[in-house]
């Protein structure tokens, strides 16, 4: 996995823009300062770069939907062969990687198995997604958009998983060998340790990370059985973020779910399930002591961004600072696998 290396001039005003926004995520920046810029790139992709200069010299970009003040100064400066300012300040502060340790690891990252796009809750469609983990020097990643039953992250029916699986197949197509885009879900664990998608649909999917985002207080046994039935499924690939705990950040702070650790990560390996190492920086899920416990079991992981802005794809970095320093060795972890063997795995119990 590569670094972001700073852009110099001269740079696009999509490309000057697209960084911007890449370099505010991934510094978890309030998405409303983000989205101005996410906003002028869609407006202004269609428009050439002859039309740009023009509005820039007459100083008419800011009639163009959705550009302000900030983002019209950005696409001028670009328009013109300079690198914007903005840009250039931004590079100073938020070029260095996102932590120190874990270097080993980041190098030899492909891949990620949990990703949104704005078909759930993400904020970028699958397409800006796509080409950022390409730009970070990844070979393949996977959409997992959320189920149904998770309304207010709007879901995805069958219906609508059956459209999105199109989606993907003609961005694969467009990519050819270049990169590859996994079908996937973040299902939701269900109550009784049910997945919330039809059975038709999962076994259309290369990957399924399953994750409970309901309940999260349940007891202990109960959570335990539902937790061990999932991972168990054969359709389940991946254990998301398998305490539901927030360390940080705006939703607030929350505490991790009861279950017994041993016995779920005993089903995960029983059921060739990864436990995902979760690196968003508010959920650092599992916390290091289980993280341990699944080490010592046996059991093979993965370091996922589940970003939500292209950005935040890079939050992998932080995931691999744990793992590296908690001795788990990079052969165990599936996202450093080509994608012919990542496939390989995932089929190989459904
Ligand atoms: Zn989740
Ligand atoms: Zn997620």
């Amino acid at each position: 996995m590569l670094l972001v290396q700073p852009l110099t001039a001269p740079v696009t005003p999509v490309e000057a823009l697209r960084r911007i926004a890449f370099l505010l995520e991934r510094s978890r920046a309030g998405t409303y300062r983000v989205e101005a810029f996410r906003k002028a790139v869609k407006t202004i992709a269609p428009l050439s770069d002859d039309e740009l200069r023009q509005r820039a010299e007459s100083k008419s970009l800011k009639d163009l939907p959705g550009v302000g003040d900030s983002t019209a100064a950005v696409i001028a400066q670009a328009a013109m062969g300079e690198l914007p300012a903005y840009l250039e300040s931004l590079q100073k502060k938020e070029s260095a990687p996102l932590t120190r340790g874990g270097e080993e690891l980041y190098a030899a990252l492909r891949g990620d198995l949990h990703m949104h796009s704005d078909w759930s809750d993400g904020g970028s469609p699958i397409e800006e997604m796509v080409l950022t983990a390409v730009e970070l020097g990844q070979e393949w990643t996977t959409l997992t958009d959320h189920s149904p039953r998770l309304t207010v992250a709007n879901g995805l029916s069958a219906d609508r998983l059956k459209k999105q699986l199109t989606i993907v197949d003609g961005i694969n197509t467009s990519l050819g060998d270049r990169f590859r885009l996994l079908k996937g879900i973040e299902v939701d664990i269900l109550d009784e340790g049910d997945l919330d998608q039809t059975e038709e649909m999962l076994g259309r999917l290369d990957i399924v990370t399953a994750s409970v985002h309901s309940k999260l207080r349940m007891n202990e046994a109960p959570m335990t059985r539902r937790m061990v039935k999932a991972v168990l499924n054969p359709r389940v690939n991946v254990l998301g973020h398998c305490t539901g705990r927030m360390v940080m950040g705006s939703r607030g702070t929350r505490p991790q779910s009861d279950f017994d650790a041993k016995a779920v990560f005993e089903a995960c390996l029983e059921g060739n399930t990864a436990v995902e190492i979760n690196s968003r920086p508010e959920r650092q899920d599992p916390p290091d002591d289980l993280i341990e416990v699944a080490r010592d079991i046996g059991c093979t992981f993965t370091i996922d961004s589940d970003a939500h802005a292209p950005g935040q794809l890079d939050f992998k970095a932080l995931g691999c600072e744990r793992a590296e320093r908690l001795g788990i060795p990079a052969e165990r972890i599936v996202t450093t696998w080509p994608v012919e063997r990542v496939l390989e795995w995932a089929s190989a119990r459904s």
